[in-house]
């Protein structure tokens, strides 16, 4: 199955990490656009992973949000696609 089209690379931009997993509410992509799209990330402490999820979710979750404690634990990052579309040529 490596011929894939459709690996969900994305690069968390102020995390500098890459993610490989979709939206971890809705499960859908998190790029609308070339440029990317912002992506809210929750750090759960002691849970080791973050969670992600994309810009609809997180506005959602933001809305529900009352307290200024819980708020601390969500940040907006931005995601860009990795593309596999633009792959370098490799010398050889
Ligand atoms: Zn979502």
């Amino acid at each position: 199955m490596e011929g894939e089209n459709h690996a969900n690379n994305y690069l968390v931009v102020n995390r500098v990490e890459v993610l490989t997993e979709n939206c971890n509410c809705c499960g859908g992509g998190f790029v609308g656009g070339p440029g990317g799209e912002k992506a809210l990330v929750a750090a759960v402490s002691g849970a080791g992973q973050p969670y992600f999820f994309c810009a609809s979710c997180g506005d959602n979750i933001m809305g529900r949000i009352q307290s200024e404690e819980a708020r601390k634990h969500y940040v907006w990052d931005w995601v860009v696609p990795l593309k596999q579309t633009k792959t370098p040529v490799q010398p050889g």
